[in-house]
């Protein structure tokens, strides 16, 4: 039996669902790919659904899941606190992503 690839371990360990407010959740869902060739993707309301698409194909790495699960998050942050005008654009989401990993990482809260 190998040892698992890091990337594989990261995707196991993320949870099934997250709690985004005390009434909405978001599912995780890990697929191969995004037809769009994306990372991941947010989803609002998708046949009902509000999903958080990993793309496993596109990971190198440990750091790569969780940076794109932090991105997918910050996205749904953004549409369930913020005013509809107000939403976060692409550019600032890709700073805040590093910034919130950079933070959860330097602080030793990234072990999963
Ligand atoms: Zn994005």
């Amino acid at each position: 039996m190998g040892r698992k690839k890091s990337k594989d371990a990261a995707l196991d360990n993320l949870p099934a669902s997250i709690r985004l407010t005390a009434k909405k959740k978001y599912e995780v869902l890990i697929i191969k790919e995004l037809d769009n060739g994306l990372y991941g993707e947010c989803r609002q309301d998708y046949d009902g659904l509000n999903q958080i698409v990993l793309a496993s194909k596109q990971f190198k790495n440990k750091k790569d899941v969780l940076i794109t699960f932090i991105h997918e998050l910050i996205h749904a942050i953004s549409f369930e606190y913020l005013p509809d005008k107000q939403q976060l654009t692409e550019s600032q989401v890709m700073k805040l992503e590093r910034g919130v990993y950079n933070v959860l990482k330097l602080n030793g809260w990234l072990n999963i």
